[in-house]
């Protein structure tokens, strides 16, 4: 057993929830271990919706394209009735891009490759997960987390100055502190594989017998995998033959075709619908983020996005306080993201419903662009203003032009570790330059000129008005120029202090 220096984060779980705080820590230059329990990457495709504030977030942390480049948007659906009859439709309502929204409409990917790439953006930023390596034991004092990590028969003790477990919903770090995970099993159990099979097409997602729970089965195209993901619910009791002469029996079963054979099994599992809540995302130095916090039914497609987005909250509020802004920030974490899981679980439990009932339709509240954190104690507003766009929304992109006449997105500007700050017609500025924050001014006499009113429309700043942008592309505060002690205080307190400039 060694005693090593302590490390600055140690996260539990390498899920789409622990990647992305690594890529995360890792491109703002903290220290941490990434520790999986399995000896190898999940094999399966059962995240497989991409909702478009995720592709947002994925694109700030430089991936969205290689994600994109290995599925597809969802094809469309054809159901199958009983009667014979088969209707095509979409499952989701159209959602063209916008300049304000640039992405429209869901991408499926299986999750294997999401966390794929996600693991090569990581060994770009000279990082691994650390694969066969298993927390067992932790506890924390005032000033550190000391952690027991099992790899084999060998055993590590370590010190973490903070402890994240994305250790999904089984959480060994969750069930450690105590912390309750109150809910309900929803009491439909289902099976998830990914499989080759013959007797079906590749350019729609066939369901059959939506609406009822003991004949439904749908399979759906994996793009680029040759993979079809099959599901359906299965009773609660009883062993499920998850083998491909299983699967083809019970499709045959169910379709009432004999030619749809299963011929292989990639992965497969059988499992049980939860929707359950921690009661609380922090203990002291240790956070739960991802489905170690939160359990949704499949139906919405939102666990891995809100687990990413967990993730990508918690990043940048941890590397703050690692550089010294006080702790209370942390707080934020639990304030913002448990509502956000809170009404995800009620939307996941609703499409089940509908799901039962052969309704089910995604709307654009699966999206999750609409996600706010518009009462959080980080959202400043002063004066308040009735507008789209306040201060806790998310930044929408816009199209400007630079002052050179170049094309400039208002995402261009945002992506990477930094805050930005966006004074709209200044006659004066008055806001000094510091590390960690980028200030762009648009409008009269600024470096960036709103040709198309995007931002104007999108945004709705009076002239004068400073709209301040977290790391995570949230609006921290919207302030008037009257109103500049406020910003001040407000980016003093997060730790943005003018005359904090490296000197050599
Ligand atoms: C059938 C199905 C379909 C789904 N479809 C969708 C969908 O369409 N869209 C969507 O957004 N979500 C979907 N989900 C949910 C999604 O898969 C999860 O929300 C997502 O995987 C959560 O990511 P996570 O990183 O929090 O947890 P996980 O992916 O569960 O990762 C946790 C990791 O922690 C590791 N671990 C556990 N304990 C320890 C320990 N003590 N030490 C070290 N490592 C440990 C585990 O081995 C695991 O690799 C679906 C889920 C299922 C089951």
């Amino acid at each position: 057993m060694t005693e090593d220096d302590a490390i600055d984060v140690l996260i539990c779980g390498a899920g789409a929830a622990g990647l992305t705080l690594a890529i995360d820590l890792a491109r703002r230059g903290v220290s941490f271990r990434l520790i999986e329990k399995m000896n190898d990457p999940f094999g399966g495709s059962r995240g497989k919706g991409i909702q478009p504030r995720t592709m947002e977030v994925f694109e700030d942390l430089g991936i969205v394209d290689r994600i994109a480049a290995s599925g597809a948007f969802y094809p469309r659906q054809r159901e199958y009735h009983g009667d014979g009859s088969v209707k095509d439709g979409a499952l989701f309502e159209a959602g063209d891009p916008i300049p304000s929204e640039p992405y429209g409409a869901p991408l499926l990917v299986p999750q294997f490759l999401t966390e794929g790439a996600m693991r090569e953006r990581l060994a770009e930023l000279g990082h691994a997960p650390e694969f066969g390596c298993a927390l067992i034991a932790f506890k924390q004092d005032g000033q550190d987390v000391t952690a027991r990590l099992a790899n084999g028969s060998e055993e590590q003790t370590i010190r973490a100055r903070y402890l994240v477990g994305t250790d999904g919903g089984r959480s060994f770090v969750r069930q450690a502190l105590a912390v309750g995970f109150p809910g309900k099993t929803l009491g439909v159990r289902a099976i998830v594989a990914d499989v080759t099979l013959t007797g079906l097409s590749r350019d729609v997602w066939h369901r059959f017998n939506e609406g009822s729970m003991e004949m439904q089965i749908s399979f759906c195209p994996l793009a680029e995998t040759g993979f079809f993901q099959l599901q359906g619910p299965v009773p609660l009791e009883g062993d499920i033959d998850l083998s491909a002469e299983g699967l083809s029996a019970l499709t045959a079963e169910r379709t009432g075709c004999t030619d749809i054979v299963i011929q292989s099994v990639s992965w497969a599992s059988a499992f049980n619908m939860n929707a359950r809540l921690a009661d609380s995302y922090r203990v002291g130095r240790v956070f739960l983020a991802g489905d170690a916090a939160h359990t949704h039914p499949p139906t919405g497609g939102q666990g891995l996005n809100t687990s990413v987005q967990d993730a990508y909250n918690l990043g940048w509020k941890l590397a703050a306080v690692l550089s010294g802004v006080p702790e209370a920030l942390l707080d934020s974490y639990e304030e913002e993201r448990r509502p956000i899981a809170a009404s995800m679980l009620g939307l996941a439990v609703r499409l089940l419903e509908d799901m039962k009932r052969g309704e089910i339709r995604r709307g654009r509240e699966v999206r999750q662009l609409d996600i706010a954190y518009l009462g959080s104690s980080l959202s400043l507003e002063e004066p308040k203003r009735q507008a789209r766009v306040l201060a806790g929304s998310r930044a929408p992109d816009a199209l400007l032009k630079g002052a050179a006449g170049q094309p400039a997105r208002l995402f261009d500007l945002f992506k990477g570790p930094h805050w930005t700050l966006l004074g709209f017609d200044m006659e004066t500025a008055g806001v000094q330059p510091r590390k960690g924050l980028h200030i762009h001014t648009i409008g009269q006499g600024g470096n960036l000129i709103d040709s198309e009113n995007q931002f104007r429309e999108t945004y709705e700043p009076a002239p004068g008005d400073w709209i301040l942008v977290r790391p995570d592309g949230y609006v921290g505060a919207v302030v008037s120029q009257g109103k500049l002690p406020a910003l001040e205080t407000y980016l003093h307190d997060v730790g943005l202090r003018a005359g904090a400039v490296a000197r050599r």
